[in-house]
């Protein structure tokens, strides 16, 4: 496995790969991550993973600066995976120059997380433009567990014509079915207890057994702080009727002072 931190020598080493599969991450990795490098692998032999913090979709007061970072760990769970490349670029590499040209993706970016964490999807959408534009992948494989990221990046390559499929990989979960996420590490003990809450109480959304409002309730109750508790309409995340046949379920919410996001579709 090469690992490449500028994109002469990223670029070198995919010039003679054919299809490329890409998997982007922030890194301290975990079986979430492995899923879907698992799927890219299925998509093409040369696998390449971007790790890096993209301090654009932080905004001030979030957790950039204490995001866990565990490279040489990383890098020895892709190496076992068979991945080919990994793309580890610092900031002096992808960002030289403060980056004033940005993606101003869809309305939609501004509901749910949006809501919450403005101009964060506009650092998440500069961010994997440069990814792809300096991986120049076929196919790139984003994680349900991000959903609304998973939408914008679809409509992005869409209206932006960019010459790459993307590919949607599962939300793997504990087996008490807390989603895997590098921010669990930060939950104490009697919070990643109650951690799977979250989706059980969306599964109870789904399910027809709580509306939206009364999940927010619910969570609070049991000492959560939600942001909001949505079901929306799979393809591009409008609000969702009855009718609608292919629906999700979004939340996000503050455990202690870990926010914890997750989603579910029926
Ligand atoms: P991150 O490192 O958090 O930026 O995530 C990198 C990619 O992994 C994104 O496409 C995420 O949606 C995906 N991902 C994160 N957690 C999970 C999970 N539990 N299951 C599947 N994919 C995940």
């Amino acid at each position: 496995m090469r690992i490449a931190n500028d994109v002469a020598s990223l670029r070198h080493a995919c010039a003679q790969a054919g299809t490329v599969a890409f998997v982007p991450t922030m890194g301290n990795l975990h079986e979430g991550h492995l899923s879907l490098v698992r799927l890219a692998k299925r998509q093409a032999e040369f696998v390449v993973v971007s790790i890096f913090v993209n301090r654009l979709q932080f905004l001030p007061g979030e957790d950039f600066d204490r995001y866990p970072r565990t490279f040489e760990r990383d890098c020895r769970m892709l190496e076992a995976e068979g991945v080919r490349l990994v793309f580890a670029p610092d900031e002096t590499v992808l960002y030289p120059q403060p980056q004033t040209y940005r993606v101003a993706p869809a309305p939609m970016a501004e509901e749910l997380e949006g809501r919450f964490r403005p101009g964060f999807f506009t650092g998440v959408c500069t961010v994997v433009l440069k990814l792809l534009n300096c991986v120049q992948p076929t196919v790139a494989v984003f994680g349900k567990k991000d959903y609304q990221q998973l939408v914008l990046i679809q409509g992005m390559v869409r209206q932006l014509d960019l010459p790459v499929r993307i590919l949607p990989g599962e939300t793997v979960r504990e087996a008490d079915g807390l989603a895997m996420s590098s921010r669990n590490g930060y939950l104490s003990a009697a919070e990643r207890a109650e951690g799977p809450r979250l989706h059980r109480t969306l599964r109870a959304v789904a399910d027809g057994k709580l509306t939206s409002e009364a999940a927010v309730a619910d969570l609070s109750r049991h000492g959560w702080q939600p942001d909001y508790v949505e079901i929306r309409r799979r393809g591009d995340l409008a609000p969702a009727g009855n009718e609608d046949q292919e629906r999700v379920v979004l939340a996000a919410a503050r455990l202690g002072t870990t926010r914890l996001i997750d989603s579910l579709e029926f």
